[in-house]
Formats: C-alpha cells, structure tokens, sequence
C-alpha cells in the first residue's frame, strides 16, 4: 500500500539550495523548458527562486510558447456543479465546514439537480465538474452516483445535454472509485489543500479529512479503481506558493512513477473570501497576483503535458493574463451554492462555499475570451473515444493532441454559435473561426475542416474527430 511521500525537509531543502540563483543556471533551465519534456523539481526549485524582473519575464515567454504549442489557442470551458453542502469537515478555509451553523444546508433532490442542469444546458454547457461536501449520509456515494446519472439523462432542444462530467468529492478506497466509474465520470479531481504538514493539521482540526495521507494517496487508489484521469490542487494562500508548487510536481513524479501515468489535470485555486471561515477572510500565505502567474508558468513548464485548470475565483482580468501563461481549462457562469443556477433560486438555496472572483455568464466569458484570441472549446471527444490515462498523454507528448484539440474546438464553438450564442458573441466568434481557417490549418486539413463547419451549418451535432 502506498504511504505519505510528501517529505517537508526534502521541500524545505530544495527550496534553501536554489537561494539567489545564478542567472545563467535560469537561462539553461529555461532553454530546457522549450523541449518540451518537462523539469526535474531542482530545476523547479530554481525557477521559484527566481526573483529578477528580466528573467521571470523570459519564464513567463516561455510558459506562453509551450502553451502554444502543445495546446494550441484553445481553453476548455466547463461549469460546476455543487449538489450538497452538508459537510463533517471543519476545513478552517470553506463556508461549508461544520463549525459554520449559519448556512443554509441544502441536498437537492434529483428534480432539483435535473433542473440546474436545464439551466446550464440551455446555456450551451456540455461539461461538468459536480462537487459536493463530506457527509456519510447526506452525501453519500449512493446519492452522488444517483447524481451524476441523473445529469447525464437531462436532454434539451439543440441536442443539448453534458457529455462529460468530473467529480471533486471527499477520498474514496479503490472498489468505491469502481463503483463510482460505472456512472461514466470523466476525470476524478481531489486537492491536497496543503502539502505542508503542519499547516494541513491546523487547517484541518477535525473530521475525517484530518487524515494528510488518506487524501495524499487517494489519486493512487482511483487509479487502482480503474479511474485513468485524476487531477490533483493546491489550494494557494494556506502556505507558502513555492513549497505548495514543489509539493504538486513531487506528487505528479509519484503517480507517473506507481501508476504509469501522472496526473490529467493540476489546478490551481486561490483562496478567496467565505462565510464565516476564518483562513479564507485572512489568509495565511496570500499570493500575489504577480506570483500567482509566476506559478502557473512555472507548473506548465515543469509539467508541459498536464492540463491545468482556473475557476471563476480568479477576477476576469487575471483570468485573461493566465490564460496565455498556461491556462488549459476553465470554468464559466459559475454558482458555488447548491441551487445557485435555477432561474427561481431562492434565499433558501443560498449557500455559497465561497466569493467569486468572475461572475459573468458564460456568454459574456466567451465574448471576452474570443475577442483575447482564444478559441473557446465544449469538446470531450478524447474521452468518449476512449483517449484517456496514458493513451492521451501518448498522444500528446508528439503533439498530436494539438490537431484534435484545434479542430474539435473549432467544432464545438461553431456549434455553441449556431445554438446558444447572442449576436455579438457570435460576430466576434465567426470572425476567430475564418482567422483560424486562414492562419492555422493547413490546406488538406482546412479542407475537411470547412467540409464538417458546412455540416453543423446544415444542423449536424456533435461533430468531432
Ligand atoms: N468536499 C470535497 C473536498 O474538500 O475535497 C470536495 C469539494 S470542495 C467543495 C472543493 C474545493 O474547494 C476544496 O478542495 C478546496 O480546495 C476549495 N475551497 C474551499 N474553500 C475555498 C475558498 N475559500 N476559496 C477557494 N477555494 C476553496
Ligand atoms: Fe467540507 Fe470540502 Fe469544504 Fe472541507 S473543503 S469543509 S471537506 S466541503
């Protein structure tokens, strides 16, 4: 059985080794980074260290063309969807924990589940991310399960319906991640909050989520489940940035190494305001926004291959700085309160774990992200044809991915166009995709390209390759 590999001295010493490092020993690390083949955590160790304005701009150069050119100008768009905010945690940083008696406390039913996802359907979402609270009989697995089949059955007009839907709930033992896998999950998403020992026991005072090694190891036992994509976090401004980077990557070395495969997606939360949860109102390690994109460079030239993911708690500002840095995913027109997206929303449903950050609908999101250049994707074709674990990443590490990433967001955006857009949206859209046929595919491709675009126009759905 795996133990806790996270060794504090091990971290501590890497990051007092790199002090003050030489600016040529940054500028090879850097020039290693365009190959595309990852760092080592020494190398890591150094780039963190790193605190010369010239330099981390060439980081920040770097991050950007590795993005390029392993995924391209897409971003991967999805919603969360939380079904339960019952918790026996008392997560210090969460407006969920038990301690916090003023929420309201809330399960939806499945009507009320089928519902939100009407909302978000009819918004042009294809993509979920379903979370819930830890709690043995209010959120039970049985009840999640019930869940995710339940928005899996929820059709609407156009052909409407979500196609993919991860999970982020409390760790499980190997045979629950089986189970949990018949419901046809995407990617299993689990956060270690914390790598740092001590932090994680004070942040952490009571529950079962007291247990470091128990979540430590929970990604191996998904694996062991049969799950072949888990993603892994960090929630940043609990301690230290740069011991929480190195603790990420150390963690991603550990999956590769027993599994096989590391993890499909590292993402990166910042803590943001909650109710009545003190380390969230005054968080113990903020991290600036200028470090903040210093580590999402950094993680997406240690980790070229991993997706990585940003939610609607970053500001759209920031939001729209990352995306070029490294940013893979992100999630659009969120609600964090169980009940948040029906139209009739009521006080009683509200219940938020914590503050956003970017509150825009999902139109509004893909307007601005368009008018950046970025091509907004609602594709989960890697994972219904069965390009997961470690078949993806040897598809992606020749750059393959590139090509079906490019063309089934191309796909999928012409079909949000057609189906959910407003008319600026959709002005500001046709203009990137006749961009795109221009500049990005080549004459053969192109061809097939305009060919299947022509189908959509014609009311195909569900176009991809
Ligand atoms: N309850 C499960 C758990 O803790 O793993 C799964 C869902 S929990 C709702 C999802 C994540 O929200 C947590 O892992 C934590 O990192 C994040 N979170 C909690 N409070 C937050 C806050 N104040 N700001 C930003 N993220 C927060
Ligand atoms: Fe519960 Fe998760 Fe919030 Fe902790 S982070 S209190 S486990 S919902």
């Amino acid at each position: 059985m795996i133990k806790d590999f996270i060794d504090d001295t091990k971290i501590e010493t890497l990051l007092t080794s790199a002090k003050n490092p030489a600016p040529e020993r940054v500028r090879e690390i850097i020039a290693k980074a365009y190959d595309l083949k990852g760092l080592s955590t020494e190398e890591v160790a150094v780039l963190l260290q790193t605190e010369d304005d010239e330099l981390i701009g060439l980081i920040f150069q770097a991050a950007h063309k590795i993005k390029e050119d392993i995924y391209g100008n897409r971003l991967v768009l999805f919603a969360p969807l939380y079904v339960a905010n019952h918790c026996s945690n008392n997560c210090l940083y969460c407006g969920f924990r038990s301690d916090n008696k003023e929420l309201n406390r809330v399960a939806l039913t499945m009507e009320q589940i089928a519902r939100e996802v009407q909302v978000l359907e009819r918004e042009g979402h294809k993509r979920l991310l379903m979370l819930c609270g830890e709690h043995p009989t209010r959120s039970s697995l049985e009840y999640f399960m019930e869940a995710i089949e339940t928005a899996y059955a929820v059709k609407t007009e156009h052909g409407g319906e979500i196609r993919r839907i991860n999970v982020e709930i409390a760790p499980l033992e190997a045979a629950e991640y089986k189970k949990l896998k018949t419901t046809g999950i995407g990617t299993v998403v689990l956060f270690q909050e914390t790598y740092h020992h001590e932090t994680y026991k004070t942040m952490h005072p009571t529950g079962p989520k007291k247990d470091f090694a128990n979540r430590l190891t929970a990604m191996h036992r998904a694996q062991e489940g049969g799950i072949s994509d888990v993603g892994i976090g960090a929630l940043f401004g609990l301690y230290d940035y740069k011991y929480e980077v190195l603790g990420l990557l150390l963690h991603a070395l550990q999956l590769e190494k027993d599994c096989g495969v590391g993890p499909h997606t590292i993402s990166i939360p910042r803590l943001e305001p909650a109710f009545n949860a003190p380390a969230a109102i005054k968080p113990p390690h903020p991290v600036s926004d200028h470090d903040f994109k210093k580590l999402v460079a950094i993680i997406r030239m240690a980790v070229p291959y991993t997706g990585m993911i940003l939610s609607t708690r970053e500001n759209p500002a920031m939001r729209s700085e990352v995306f070029a840095l490294g940013i893979s995913q992100v999630s659009a027109g969120s609600r964090t309160n169980p009940g948040g997206y029906q139209e009739d929303s009521s006080e009683a449903f509200r219940a938020s774990q914590f503050n956003l950050g970017d509150t825009r609908t999902l139109d509004e999101v893909i307007l601005d992200i368009t008018e950046h250049g970025h091509i907004p994707s609602f594709c989960t074709a890697c994972y219904r044809l069965g390009r997961t674990g470690k078949d993806f990443m040897d598809l992606a590490k020749p750059g393959l991915i590139q090509k079906f990433c490019q063309t089934n967001a191309v796909y999928s955006f012409k079909e949000y166009l057609i189906d959910y857009a407003s008319a600026q949206t959709r002005v500001a859209g046709e203009k990137l995709i006749a961009q795109m046929l221009r500049d990005t595919f080549k004459t053969k491709r192109k061809n097939s390209v305009i060919n299947k675009l022509k189908q959509i126009e014609e009311g195909k759905r569900d176009v991809f390759i």
